[in-house]
């Protein structure tokens, strides 16, 4: 469902007068419901990553490298084995990020504030290079069970911002229980390691660079698997965005 901005502030305003709630983290009352679940200053305590910081260009770990000579060159090599093209969180599991994270598994709706955050992060480097938004999608049957997916949410806030097309058809997820059959050929092979996810238009990718979208990086696992997915299905590359790096 798209909002206009008008919309959207009245619906704020709306929810301040009939939900007067707490700061999910420091229980004080959120008198501004732009800034969601938490209040102003746990946002100001929350890490925020600015764009400027020493990280491994792949999958975006903080590194304490001292002044490398070029930043894209930096590596954790942890990464290697992730199939993504770069990774970039809006900041850490922590404070107004992770409540908004929890939030966002139970209420369809993303803050301003939040919103402001992950669209500052698509903007910026290799990011800004996306061509077409892709949420990770649930299974059909968790879909059901919760009524949303999160990722679609995040994708739509950032197809406004970014004014790209946003695109929950060409990826989907499937049941990889199915998959596992003894003495496969290796197009076999690849279709399990590449798991729970189908690429249904490979049309619609073809030589695009995906902006693929999650609420949070833990392992890199599933983002990683998407991406191998996507570009064995012809993208050209798979950035990532979450809003927390756990
Ligand atoms: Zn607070
Ligand atoms: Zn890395």
């Amino acid at each position: 469902m798209f909002l206009t901005h008008a919309t959207r502030r009245f619906y704020d305003a709306l929810l301040t007068l009939s939900y007067p709630q707490s700061c999910a983290v420091c229980s004080c009352s959120v008198e501004e419901r732009r800034f969601g679940v938490a209040c102003e200053e746990c946002w100001d305590a929350t890490r925020i990553l600015s764009g400027a910081e020493t990280i491994c260009w792949k999958c975006g770990l903080l590194s304490d490298e001292v002044s490398p000579a070029r930043l894209d060159e930096v590596r954790c090599r942890h990464c290697e084995t992730q199939s993504f093209t770069a990774a970039r969180a809006v900041g850490p599991y922590e404070g107004a990020l992770r409540a908004s994270v929890l939030e966002l598994k139970r209420q369809p709706h993303i803050s301003q504030y939040l919103e402001t955050l992950v669209v500052a992060a698509a903007k910026r480097e290799p990011l800004n290079r996306s061509t077409r938004i892709i949420p990770v999608p649930l299974h059909a049957k968790r879909l059901r069970a919760r009524g949303f997916n999160q990722a679609s949410l995040l994708a739509q806030a950032l197809s406004r911002g970014r004014r790209l097309p946003i695109d929950e058809v060409s990826l989907v997820r499937v049941s990889s229980t199915e998959k596992y059959r003894a003495g496969l050929d290796v197009k076999g092979r690849h279709d399990t390691v590449a798991g729970a996810f189908e690429v249904s238009h490979p049309r619609l990718i073809a030589n695009e660079n995906i902006l693929l979208v999650d609420d949070v990086f833990t392992t890199g696992a599933t983002v990683s698997t998407c991406a191998e997915t996507l570009l064995a299905a012809g993208a050209k590359t798979v950035f990532v965005l979450t809003i927390c790096r756990a």
